[in-house]
């Protein structure tokens, strides 16, 4: 038999099938070792045929199976095949995604443990051992319920002992496989709550179409939460599996924990911050139907679940669903196609949804379900918008106002907790000679560095890269420096002078760097051992805090007027999601809101929480601007270390497309090219080709732009093709 064999190996030159061949039988999907270019390397088994185009003594035999299992389904190809043609990826690209990456190259295998049991009853054999062999009999005893972990008996009753009574031949042992836990998430009890009139709604709309795609519009604590784990519930109780996606891992061991609670061992975990080890029991408990739910972070989407019942996305604004990193995909594009290849629900959920995903919905492509009130019939938490020019004015120099010290001061002392925002990690943004107006920046990107008083350094935050801290001005040797907007690090001491009684905890990326610091964090905030959270956007989703009552949004204006044509939704998305995480629980909550631009309709819509509003407003300007989802963004990357190569290569692919374009002039409402905003990154050249094309003629001109893209004369420049990316620096 020949089999079609994608290696695994990433090079433009191997992304095609090659023929392999064996007289033994292999399934299609699985994992083979097999001979490239004189290398042992791995490979996937994508199609098998009788004969092969090339002469038979040519092909090289498959050199035996990797794993005890098939990797991936059909299902999963035909995914892949999608994948591959949509977002012109490389399939073994594709196919990687699929499988744990610890996986390949043998890195991590099933974790196997000795055991030990007892070769007759202990009837039998307690009398045979000597009264003062104490260690060597309290075995035998504990072993008379069953089997045990060497490790265990060898801790407890000491190593050789056990010895000795394998020795007698009153001890058997044996090796096992074991699955490493996931567990050290948070701990609580999740309440099974009997659903709302409105809940059940949702959740029977849900369950009656199969097939269905649906949009869940539900504010903040309207019990979102709830209708995922009942429609899962329903769904599992019959034999299904489901995936349910979340965006972010700080989101995550809440969730999880309301899943395990619910959902015992039947649920897996999957995300980055797992051990390698973890990830893989996880992946395998999944594909060998121990686990039937997996929930995860954008990458879930492909757990490998045969029977899927649903594809749920928390969250689905969220813009970590979109891998913008080869391979670049979107994961709700990707979990719409696995679910018509899966005969299987599509559920989309949010407060504030996409743009685009509203659209679709109001257009009849997704059912549109809603959960307008909260659970606990509170009313939204009232939003205080604070002109900080006004403030100033006043005398009011500080980073919070009045208004907001004085709730601060009510909130501790009625013993409430209060969150504070601020999308601006580190001391300050920029560190500025008073002299000369030198700016530190990063030697590699075209980024200024960041103040990280508590380290002493200045960081790049586009790169991570960490420079001393300056005492002299490198270019004009003045000492005065004049420091940037505030960050969470700087927020905190503020408050501490403000508080200095008050406990405070600070979440962003700077706090977060182990998977243990999210957890510890949420733990402590929810456990009442600090009054105040100050964060990024990291603080803004999800989190459910009874206590909370009072949120502050310390500058409510990063983030707007940037160039990205997103950047007004995003804003939007994100003051209503900060704001949301106010009075959750029996008090109604408030929300003071900062600003030098009160008057900003992203500002005054999202304190009234009004999202219709909101999306009349700004679709309107996105059908007269044409964007999206009027009109699909491209933009083709060019990334390299020679300057005048990524010149040249994007002033060749200009003049191709430049005749593409005359050729469909009606394809295209807008071609340039430039360099990006952020010209240098890690050392590289940056340049882009920006192209907005009319929905209907993508399908046409794509493949052309594809194919420019791949004709790449300059071979020291990278050339990436984004469609709808999320962030055009
Ligand atoms: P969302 O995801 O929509 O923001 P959550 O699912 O977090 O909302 O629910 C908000 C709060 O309401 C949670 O504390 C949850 O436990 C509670 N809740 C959800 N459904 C019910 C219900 N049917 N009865 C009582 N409380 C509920
Ligand atoms: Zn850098």
């Amino acid at each position: 038999m020949i089999y079609s064999v994608i290696v695994d190996i990433s090079t433009s030159q191997l992304d095609r099938v090659f023929d392999y061949k064996s007289d033994e039988n292999f399934a299609v999907g699985q994992r083979v070792k097999v001979n490239f270019n004189g290398l042992n390397t791995e490979g996937f088994i994508i199609a098998q045929k009788e004969s092969s185009d090339y002469p038979i003594h040519k092909i090289k035999p498959i050199l035996g199976a990797l794993d005890g299992f098939v990797a991936l389904s059909q299902q999963m190809l035909d995914l892949a095949n999608y994948m591959k043609e949509k977002y012109h990826l490389r399939y073994v690209d594709v196919l990687r995604l699929f499988v744990p990456s610890e996986m390949r190259g043998g890195k991590v295998k099933a974790l196997v443990v000795d055991f030990a049991k007892l070769t007759d009853s202990h009837e039998n054999i307690l009398p045979q051992i000597k009264e003062t062999f104490i260690q060597q009999r309290q075995i035998v005893q504990y072993l008379a319920s069953g089997e045990a972990k060497c490790s265990y008996l060898n801790k407890q009753f000491g190593a050789s002992a056990l010895k000795t009574l394998k020795k007698k031949g009153f001890v058997e042992i044996f090796s096992q496989e074991v699955f490493r836990n996931v567990d050290g998430q948070l701990v609580g009890k999740s309440t099974h709550h009997v659903l709302t009139d409105q809940q059940q709604k949702v959740v029977d709309a849900i369950l009656k179409d199969k097939q269905g795609r649906f949009l869940l519009w539900g504010v903040t604590g309207s019990g979102k939460t709830e209708v995922y784990m009942n429609v899962i519930q329903r769904l599992v109780s019959t034999g299904k599996n489901c995936i349910m996606l979340v965006p972010e891992i700080s989101l995550t061991p809440n969730m999880l924990r309301l899943f395990r609670d619910r959902f015992g061992d039947t649920v897996a975990i999957l995300h980055s911050g797992l051990s390698s080890g973890q990830r893989f029991d996880e992946w395998i408990r999944l594909k060998t139907g121990k686990a039937k739910i997996a929930i995860g972070a954008r990458s879930a989407v492909f757990a490998p679940l045969d029977n899927l019942g649903a594809i749920i996305i928390d969250e689905e604004h969220d813009g970590s669903y979109f891998s913008d990193s080869n391979p670049r995909y979107s994961t709700i594009d990707v979990a719409t196609k696995r679910a018509e290849l899966n005969d299987c629900l599509v559920v989309l959920g949010s407060a504030t949804p996409s743009l685009t995903t509203f659209y679709k919905a109001q257009k009849g492509e997704y059912k549109l379900l809603q959960l307008p009130s909260r659970v606990n019939k509170l009313p939204l938490p009232k939003v205080d918008i604070v002109d900080m020019r006004m403030e100033t004015l006043q005398g009011n120099n500080m980073v919070i106002s009045n208004k907001l010290k004085d709730k601060l001061c009510e909130t501790i002392k009625n013993g409430n907790q209060a969150i504070l925002f601020l999308n601006r990690r580190g001391y300050s943004s920029f560190l500025m000679c008073t002299k000369c107006g030198y700016v530190a920046r990063c030697k590699d990107c075209d980024v200024t560095l960041t103040v990280h008083k508590e380290s002493n350094t200045l960081k790049c935050h586009y790169c991570n890269k960490t420079y001393k801290k300056l005492t002299h001005c490198p270019h004009c040797g003045q000492q005065s420096f004049k420091q940037g907007k505030l960050g969470t690090q700087q927020l905190c001491d503020v408050l501490h002078n403000l508080f200095p009684d008050v406990k405070i905890l600070r979440m962003d990326s700077d706090t977060t760097t182990t998977k243990e610091s999210y957890t510890k964090i949420l733990q402590d905030f929810a456990d009442c051992k600090a009054q105040i959270l100050v964060g990024t956007q990291m603080v803004a989703k999800g989190h459910d805090f009874p206590n909370v009552t009072l949120v502050g949004i310390i500058d409510a204006d990063i983030g707007l007027y940037s160039q990205n044509y997103l950047a007004n939704e995003r804003c939007f998305q994100l003051l209503t999601q900060v704001a949301g995480r106010s009075g959750r629980n029996t008090v109604q909550g408030s929300v003071v809101l900062q600003t030098y631009t009160p008057q900003h309709y992203c500002l005054t819509l999202a304190s009234r929480q009004d999202y219709l509003a909101f999306y009349r407003k700004e679709i309107g300007l996105r059908d007269v601007s044409k964007f999206p989802p009027y009109s699909t963004i491209v933009r083709v990357l060019y990334i390299g270390e020679n300057e005048q190569d990524c010149i040249d290569q994007v002033t060749d692919h200009s003049a191709k497309l430049e005749k593409i374009k005359a050729e469909n002039p009606d394809a295209f409402y807008f071609m340039d090219k430039m360099r990006c905003q952020i010209k240098r990154a890690e050392g590289k050249f940056r340049f882009q080709i920006l192209i907005k094309l009319d929905n209907d003629y993508v399908g046409i001109v794509m493949e052309k732009i594809f194919a420019v893209s791949d004709d790449v004369a300059r071979k020291s420049v990278t050339v990436f093709v984004e469609i709808d990316p999320q962030d055009v620096t």
